[in-house]
């Protein structure tokens, strides 16, 4: 977590461009998904009934009585439903914590990605580290506070972060462009491994975990299998994950994989 190489006037600018596109996108879903439909009557915005815990991006997860199965739920504003067909895709291994179970507050106006994305940046939030689910979801409230209220972005930076419980605390989740690298935002996706790893490396625990999500992110087809592996420092100038984290990521299969520095999406 750096404060200032992450970019907040691109984010405001690219979200209020990207509004009409989210209009068309929202359409199409409610147009195209053989879903049955359901509206939020608070904001009455088109959604779709997609089996329980599906919604990936889930404080949008709204009162199942909106829908006509006892086990579906509401996802809205277009949300592309993560498990509609069934069946988690090589994910079933991971512990995801939702946003509404880690306590999140609800993002502000959040540009859909284009994916799959070809790079993948980690990062270390410096912070202390954290062991279980309570500590952890506490953490990362921390972190979102501070993305919001201090930073002025309009969620938690991260598409996800990965705590020393080995579980995964869905930040903006694939489908929605970070605030996390600058000048890459919207091309990659980023890993966030809560504690700081200048001098020590994650638990084996915890890198296990980067692997099974690159592996979810893969047979999900959010993450191109050619995807390129990078740290933070890469692309910024911040030390960022810290040195016993880039260190160790340089043995990692794909690496660097694309041979160059990932794509910039500043134009
Ligand atoms: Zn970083």
């Amino acid at each position: 977590m750096q404060k200032l190489n992450t970019d907040k006037g691109l984010t405001f600018t690219r979200e209020s461009m990207m509004l009409p596109l989210l209009i068309f996108v929202t359409l199409s879903a409610s147009a195209l998904g053989a879903d049955v439909g359901c509206s939020h009557t608070s904001k009455g915005q088109p959604g779709q009934c997609v089996k329980k815990g599906c919604c990936n991006y889930d404080f949008q997860e709204t009162s199942s009585s909106l829908c006509n199965g006892a086990g579906e739920t509401c996802c809205y504003r277009g949300e592309k439903p993560s498990c509609s067909g069934g069946g988690s895709g090589g994910c079933s291994d991971i512990e995801f914590v939702s946003r509404s179970s880690w306590g999140a507050r609800a993002g502000r106006g959040l540009s859909l990605m284009h994916t799959p994305v070809y790079d993948v940046f980690i990062h270390h939030t410096e912070s202390a580290e954290c062991h279980d689910k309570a500590s952890c979801s506490a953490r990362v409230r921390g972190f979102q506070d501070y993305h919001m209220d201090n930073n002025g972005w309009s969620d938690i930076g991260y598409n996800f972060l990965i705590g020393g419980d080995g579980r995964v605390y869905i930040g903006r989740d694939w489908d929605h462009i970070g605030a996390h690298t600058y000048g890459y935002n919207s091309k990659a996706v980023a890993f966030s491994l809560i504690g700081s790893f200048m001098n020590k490396t994650p638990s084996s625990t915890m890198l296990n975990t980067v692997h099974k999500l690159l592996a979810c992110g893969i047979s999900k087809g959010k993450i191109a299998s050619s995807y390129g592996l990078y740290g933070h420092r890469d692309v910024n100038s911040t030390d960022c994950p810290g040195d016993a984290l880039y260190n160790l990521l340089k043995g990692w299969s794909r690496w660097h994989a694309r041979g160059t520095l990932p794509r910039t999406s500043k134009k």
